[in-house]
């Protein structure tokens, strides 16, 4: 490695180059279930830093083996996508400034926390409504390389609705721009010499010789993190070609992000919130159905399991909410403590309802009221402002942190966190997945986003125990077959990393994942972008990089 640092050094790189023990184990850990100790982490100052980088990497490649380099923006991914044993990249020290933000865009750099960010766009009125359950602790650069999504997916769709253009270094070392082209601004892009031309040359090669094999590739849910997004790339109707719509979800595989262009939008201005109790599950794949006929803006949900932890470690809530807040939360939550002693419901439903006044909000909400009546929830309660639902939705998105946080003598492991099954099959589905968790004996908590079918599936494990180990796999395989089955998707966002890029092979075929292969090769020959992850991924080192430190 001293031949890198040298190098790096003698290309005027400004950041900063850290080896010591003590940030190599910091950053050997994502929140996923695995583990890998990098080599050195740097902090790049500005594009020409990142340019610098990925030049040294070329450079010392022949003489340093398994130089490669992984994108880190905020280190909240599940996946495993956001660790590596060579060079860490981190985004959050210097490329977090917001350049531009207006009513409905911005221009930022990656590294900026989302919190931050949506701090700035309220205050323009704007939104971007891709924020995931994560929205306190993660960076806008890690939900555009995840393609993340959360509670207002339903309505708005995930980040790539929102990308409007990217700054890219792509593996020649170079800035790149990459935005929607018409078919005059293609045909200037494909006569282009260099690595920007052959990517174009070749990405189009691809994708129109396999047109109608890509378009049907695409998976039939409303939210999809995995593989690599081709299908969205050309159209030929439309005569646009659009890299982004690559970029995205794509993992820091193909490139580092240095820059950010995204759309914003005006949200409703008034919104309620209908909270419903569900004593069991019996009927829930039917109650789903039944919800999204009334077009909810939101339909987000939380089990028993979530609801006692977060009563338990009430406290935490603290770290989000501040004491003024906790103090809000806990009046809030009093009037339930009266529900919560008949017995702590099964499941709890939250569906969001906007408008554009407070009494087309309460008409909608009661009118959902009123179509649940036949089904004998165990409570509902109508909140024509938000208001009240406020605390659900706090222990909605906090529920995996909790999980992460609070339980000492388990751990939390995601593998089967993020499926996506079309709600019209969940009535079959969930009594399937039901046996499933309860063969393997899994302590699982879900949370979701009922509305898109996605269910985050979250076990506690004692992951050092070797016969707990054991069971991920074999329980990984049954579920994503069952999900495969129904013609879901293993992802709706978390996306692939380690633990789901083994499985592309199962989802797509021999010849799609021959398409995303050919792709990664298109952009980064000599794999220098996060090796391990997504197409890169084998069951081998994915299995014998399991955390082991605590
Ligand atoms: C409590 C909790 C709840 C979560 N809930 C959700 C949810 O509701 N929805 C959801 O989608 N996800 C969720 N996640 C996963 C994760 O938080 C999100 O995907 C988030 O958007 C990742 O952002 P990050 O900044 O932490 O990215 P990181 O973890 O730093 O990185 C994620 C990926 O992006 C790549 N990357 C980062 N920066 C760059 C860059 N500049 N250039 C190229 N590649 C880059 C990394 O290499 C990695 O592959 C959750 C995680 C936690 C811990």
């Amino acid at each position: 490695m001293d031949l890198f640092y040298e190098t790096l050094k003698q290309k005027g790189f400004e950041g900063e180059i850290d080896t010591t023990d003590e940030s190599r184990q910091f950053y050997s850990h994502d929140a996923s279930l695995f583990e890998l100790l990098p080599q050195v982490v740097v902090f790049p100052k500005n594009n020409t830093d990142l340019e610098r980088l990925v030049a040294a990497v070329n450079e010392c490649r022949d003489k340093v083996p398994g130089l490669s380099m992984t994108a880190r923006s905020a280190g909240t991914d599940m996946s495993g996508a956001a660790v590596g044993e060579s060079i860490i990249i981190d985004f959050t020290r210097h490329f977090n400034q917001i350049e531009e933000m207006t009513s409905n865009s911005s221009r930022t750099q990656p590294g900026v926390l989302y919190r931050v960010f949506e701090k700035a766009s309220l205050e323009k009125g704007a939104l971007l409504p891709s924020f995931p359950a994560s929205r306190e602790l993660a960076s806008v650069g890690g939900m555009v390389a995840n393609n993340s999504g959360g509670e207002k997916s339903l309505e708005f769709g995930k980040t790539e609705n929102f990308v409007a253009k990217l700054n890219v270094v792509l593996a020649d070392g170079k800035s790149y721009v990459l935005e929607p082209l018409d078919r005059k601004n293609l045909e200037v892009k494909l006569a282009e010499k260099g690595l920007e031309g052959d990517i174009y040359r070749q990405m189009y090669e691809l994708l129109d010789k396999n047109y109608e094999k890509i378009k049907a590739a695409k998976p039939h849910v409303t939210k999809n993190s995995t593989g690599y997004n081709l299908w969205d790339v050309w159209d030929r109707e439309t005569g646009i070609f659009d890299l982004t719509k690559l970029f995205v979800g794509s993992q820091g595989t193909l490139g580092l992000v240095s820059d950010i262009n995204f759309r914003l939008i005006n949200d409703k201005p008034h919104n309620g919130v209908l909270v419903a109790f569900m004593k069991n599950t019996d009927n829930l794949g039917e109650i789903i159905n039944t919800v999204l006929t009334q077009k909810p803006a939101s339909f987000e949900s939380f089990d028993n399991h979530t609801l006692i932890l977060s009563i338990k470690f009430f406290f935490f809530f603290h770290k989000t909410l501040g004491w003024k807040g906790l103090f809000k939360l806990g009046l809030q939550l009093l009037p339930d403590a009266f529900l919560l002693f008949r017995g702590i419901p099964k499941l709890v439903l939250l569906i969001e309802f906007t408008g554009e006044t407070p009494q087309e909000v309460a008409n909608k909400v009661h009118a959902m009221k009123m179509i649940l009546k036949p089904y004998k929830l165990e409570a509902t309660e109508e909140d024509s402002t938000e208001a009240k639902a406020w605390k659900f939705r706090i222990m909605r998105r906090e529920s995996f942190n909790i999980l992460r946080k609070k339980v000492k003598d388990k751990h939390t492991a995601p593998f089967i966190d993020d499926f996506v099954v079309p709600p019209p099959h969940l009535v079959e589905f969930l009594p399937q997945l039901s046996d499933i968790i309860k063969k393997y004996k899994l302590m699982a908590t879900i949370a979701g986003h009922m509305g898109d079918g996605n269910f985050h599936v979250i076990p506690l494990m004692k992951i050092e125990d070797p016969a707990e180990r054991a069971k991920l796999r074999p329980a990984m395989t049954e579920v994503n077959n069952l999900v495969l089955k129904y013609g879901g998707s293993i992802s709706g966002e978390h996306n692939d990393g380690m633990i789901r890029g083994p499985w592309l092979i199962e989802m797509y075929g021999p010849e799609v994942m021959e398409f995303f292969k050919r792709t990664k090769q298109i952009f980064d020959k000599d794999n220098i972008f996060n090796p391990h992850k997504k197409t890169d991924a084998t069951w081998d080192y994915t299995m014998s990089h399991i955390r082991q430190h605590f």
